[in-house]
């Protein structure tokens, strides 16, 4: 018996079973429909590329996995290389583990012990109302999101802010010297509905943090390799820590990774064995994880894939312009994604049906209806996602 995630499963309508799946499509039985969500936005090549498919296929014919305790091999070497080439300042440091939540706890873990190796202790976080970092404790108590996160009712040491200059000058003043990092999710909130708040804030922010000594962390899980139009919004303003996940593999299999600067990496770095990082996730740096990662980012590169979010982004704001109903609360556009805000959530039941039935899957939560597409989509692909949920509201 599965048990879903984010289902009550007495109530829960039955999922669309995939038998295959290639390029933007996904198919059940006698079906095909296009995936606009990416299958958790990490899709980004589509699915059955051939070129990430040969890469992982090599990979399983020498190892599957090796762990990296007391060993290492070529493909975490030749990825770790590759992103302290490709993100940008000195973000050179990579741990790797296996999901998302890991990777942010592995953010957190650091920041926290980085002050404790110097003998201080910080014991507070400032993050963002709204904010979405995972589903582990300590990521629900960071996070601020009732939907997800409803049986965690104290959140001890943790300030929410709105993305204005003024609560997040506010904060400082008030804890600037009690905090051991602010984490965001930069320019792009996903989970939290798909908010988007400008750059300055951001810039204001790496200020602040430097003034009062207080580490920057970017949860790029959601918005890293295009998703804002940006590669990283790292790209824009730089944290001391990245955290990337979700789309690192081209949604091959599961991996992501914490990227620390020189000054987090040295603070760590010492004859004490007390002050090592005492974290080792089972499957981090997976031979397969690694392999496919690396051709993924090859990908990126050699196709040009920024060019076609901002392609993406041009037509859906081309189609989208104009469109309004009573219904909605706002449109919103930014790179690689669309959403449509309704007023009240019961606006959006039977949409997803409604969906299917005309080519599209679409997964729309709460009061939100969006799209994060595969960067490889057509220009008519991507008109009918569009058209499909224009549709929903005539
Ligand atoms: C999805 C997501 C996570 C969690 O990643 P998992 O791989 O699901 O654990 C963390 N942060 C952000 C911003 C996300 O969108």
């Amino acid at each position: 018996m599965i048990w879903y995630p984010y289902q009550q499963m007495k109530t829960m309508k039955e999922p669309y079973k995939i038998v295959d799946a290639q390029g933007v499509y996904l198919y059940t039985k006698d079906h095909k429909m296009i995936d606009s969500v990416s299958s958790w936005w990490s899709v980004i090549h589509g699915y059955k590329n051939p070129v990430l498919n040969r890469a992982i296929k090599e990979q399983v014919d020498n190892f599957s996995h090796v762990m990296l305790g007391g060993l290492t091999h070529e493909p975490v070497w030749q990825l770790s290389k590759k992103l302290q080439e490709w993100l940008p300042g000195d973000l050179d440091y990579c741990f790797f583990s296996d999901s998302g939540s890991v990777a942010v706890e592995v953010a957190l873990k650091m920041a926290l012990q980085f002050y404790i190796n110097q003998g201080k202790r910080r014991n507070m976080v400032l993050s963002l109302e709204h904010a979405y970092h995972g589903d582990t404790f300590k990521t629900m108590e960071v996070g601020d999101d009732e939907d997800y996160h409803a049986i965690i009712t104290e959140k001890k040491g943790v300030i929410h802010i709105p993305t204005t200059i003024e609560a997040l000058e506010e904060a400082f003043k008030n804890h600037g010297k009690d905090f051991y990092c602010f984490i965001v999710e930069p320019l792009l909130q996903g989970a939290g509905g798909m908010r988007m708040y400008d750059i300055s804030f951001l810039e204001r922010a790496r200020e602040l943090c430097n003034a009062y000594d207080v580490l920057l962390i970017f949860d790029e899980v959601a918005t890293g390799f295009g998703r804002t139009g940006n590669r990283f919004v790292a790209d824009l303003v730089l944290p001391d820590i990245l955290v990337l996940g979700k789309a690192l593999t081209g949604g091959y299999i599961g991996h992501a990774a914490t990227v620390a600067n020189k000054k987090v990496y040295e603070g760590f770095y010492s004859d004490d064995p007390d002050c090592a990082l005492m974290h080792g996730p089972t499957f981090m740096g997976n031979a397969l994880a690694c392999r496919v990662a690396l051709k993924s980012i090859e990908l990126f590169e050699k196709e040009n894939y920024i060019e076609k979010i901002h392609k993406i982004e041009a037509i859906t704001k081309r189609e989208m312009e104009g469109f309004a109903d009573s219904r909605i609360k706002e449109v919103r556009i930014m790179g690689g994604c669309v959403c449509i805000e309704v007023k009240d959530s019961k606006t959006l039941e039977g949409y997803q049906e409604f969906a299917c039935q005309r080519g599209v899957f679409s997964r729309p939560f709460l009061n939100y209806m969006y799209a994060m597409v595969p960067y490889i989509i057509e220009e008519e692909q991507l008109i009918q996602v569009l058209d499909t949920m224009k549709a929903w509201f005539l």
